[in-house]
């Protein structure tokens, strides 16, 4: 499934949305070329669990966070896009990460590696213009999540009990 998101609100509106249906123990590989939303995209992934400091972790390669939360104990914000294709996991350090079943681990330029863990979520971002991205979702995403803006279907039906009230 993909989704067409306007503006970087909605692309961080996605992640939040997303986030809330991601089980421990996930690996999330996010492809997709430089300013096509990947980091913004976690950045209202990580918002979602209280988490307000999202940079594009570049010069550490990965980033780990403490939460608490459906049995999320860490969330590994990584980024590769300095890594020379044909790394491995282990040499950035996130083998072991990617073992912990209460951790959730993101994943920028995953195409760097040689090899991702085979239940890894792959996640397509592309640009279509100056603010429009389409992000495709694998299909266990894709169908836990709400359409992109829920608020119309409220609204209507607040609209439509005011009319018959008055
Ligand atoms: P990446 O991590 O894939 O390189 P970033 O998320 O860091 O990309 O950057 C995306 C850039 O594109 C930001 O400057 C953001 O403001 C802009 N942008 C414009 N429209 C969108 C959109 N629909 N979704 C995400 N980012 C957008
Ligand atoms: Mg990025």
């Amino acid at each position: 499934m993909t989704i067409i998101t306007r503006n970087s609100k909605e692309t961080e509106v996605l992640g939040a949305r997303i986030s809330r249906n991601v089980p421990p123990g996930s690996v999330l590989a996010l492809r997709g070329e430089l300013g096509a939303g990947k980091t913004t995209f976690v950045r209202g992934f990580l918002r979602a669990f209280g988490i307000r400091r999202a940079v594009s972790p570049t010069f550490v390669i990965a980033k780990t966070f403490r939460v608490r939360r459906r049995g999320i104990f860490t969330i590994i914000h990584a980024d590769l896009y300095r890594l020379p294709a044909g790394g491995t996991l282990a040499e950035v350090g996130l083998a072991e990460a990617l073992n912990d079943p209460t951790a959730i681990t993101l994943i920028e330029w995953a195409d760097r590696l040689v090899r991702l863990p085979r239940t890894a979520l792959r996640l397509r971002f592309a640009m279509r213009g100056t603010s429009r991205r389409a992000i495709t979702l694998p299909a266990v995403l894709a169908t836990t999540i709400h359409p992109t803006r829920p608020g119309r279907s409220a609204r209507v039906r607040r609209r439509t009990r005011a009319r018959h009230r008055g």
